[in-house]
């Protein structure tokens, strides 16, 4: 059976990564994009090969989709899903699922009543570098963990320099650009989950209207591990990284908060050094290739819905945190969507 997607936002993300991700199933179709704008709809879907541009999601929902991919402005993810669940269709949701948890929460409480899939686009779990961490973490490589530290400045790029550095009301700032992808990975290698954070935001100019432009955080987790993160979006040379230290060795993982299956992770023991071999898939079509295999009952998306509620759930604990200069707990049953 071919899934028959229908996009909802004329976005960078969907040109870039998803689009040919869906493409590179062999039972994925992109039939219809919808953008707010009818004139940039027919352009987009003129560009991208896509049989139909629409710019009403009745029109959207009505053109024959089994599931939907939503990566318009995030404050438009929660009525947009709700929606597309509401008719039956699957949702692959960008993150943040929303701008609270709450909201996050409605979703997947609408999923789980419809009985759609639903999924959270985080891709970096989808990584090999990723997953190749957290099997030698499980296989107990680097003994008990103790600590972890994410390294994941970036220099936005400035076709993307827009509504997340101008429109907090838009999900602007790069705690819920940046901060939710490493609550998400953080959770995924550590196979654990944050309890608790304290964050420091700065604003040191290219994000205005009171949005911020890089974070650090710091994090607690149930078993004990502490970690520590740096998220910005206006450092050109930090490169990215990822390390978790254990009681018995240390992983030391480079250039794998992006993108493109690339990077490189090593273990040091007492035993030397070892490159970790992993696999160069693309994240983002191995993530569509899982919300198929669930679309179809086999397992979940690589990320699910209440993964999407959790790294949501730590953001906003992260922005209180740095708002009120105390530490916060991260409990994503707060906020219940009842
Ligand atoms: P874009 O800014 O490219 O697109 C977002 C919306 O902006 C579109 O839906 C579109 O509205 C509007 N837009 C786009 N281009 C134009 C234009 N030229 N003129 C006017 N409006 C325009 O966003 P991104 O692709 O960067 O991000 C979209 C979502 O995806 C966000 O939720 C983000 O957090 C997420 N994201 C996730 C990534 C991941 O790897 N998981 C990576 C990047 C983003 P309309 O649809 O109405 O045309």
């Amino acid at each position: 059976m071919t899934v028959r997607w229908g996009l909802i936002g004329a976005s960078t993300i969907a040109r870039q990564f998803v689009i040919n991700a869906i493409r590179a199933q062999g039972d994925g179709e992109v039939v219809a994009v919808m953008s707010s704008s009818p004139e940039r709809a027919n352009t987009y879907a003129g560009e991208n090969g896509i049989p139909r541009g629409v710019s009403a999601l009745a029109d959207l929902l009505g053109a024959g989709v089994d599931a939907v991919y939503i990566s318009t402005t995030n404050e438009l993810h929660l009525e947009q899903a709700l929606a597309a669940i509401e008719a039956g269709k699957h949702v692959l949701c960008e993150k943040p699922l929303a701008l609270t948890s709450a909201d996050a929460r409605k979703m997947v409480a609408a999923a789980n009543a419809a009985g759609v899939v639903l999924g959270t686009n985080h891709h970096l779990r989808n990584a090999g570098a990723h997953r190749a961490m957290r099997e030698a973490i499980a296989a107990g490589r680097i003994g008990k963990p103790i600590a972890a530290r994410v390294f994941h400045s970036v220099f936005l790029p400035e076709n993307l320099q827009g509504w997340r550095i101008s429109r907090p009301e838009a999900g602007g700032g790069v705690v819920l650009d940046i901060t939710v992808h490493d609550a998400d990975t953080l959770r995924f290698v550590l196979g654990d989950d944050p309890v608790e954070i304290s964050a420091f935001t700065q604003s040191v100019g290219m994000a205005g209207s009171g949005l911020e432009d890089g974070a650090m955080c710091i994090w607690r987790f149930k078993s004990g591990v502490i970690a520590q993160s740096h998220e910005g979006f206006t450092t050109k040379f930090a490169g990215t990284g990822f390390e978790v230290h254990g009681s018995e060795g240390s992983l030391f993982a480079t250039n794998v908060m992006t993108q493109k299956p690339v990077g490189s992770v090593l273990l040091r023991t007492g035993a030397g050094e070892e490159e970790l071999s992993f696999d160069r898939e693309d994240l983002y079509a191995r993530s569509l290739r899982q919300f198929h295999a669930a679309i179809r009952g086999e397992g979940r998306p690589s990320a699910t819905g209440e993964d999407g509620v959790w790294s949501l759930a730590a953001a906003e604990a992260a922005l209180q945190s740095a708002k009120s200069g105390k530490a916060v707990t991260i409990d994503p049953k707060l906020g219940s969507a009842a």
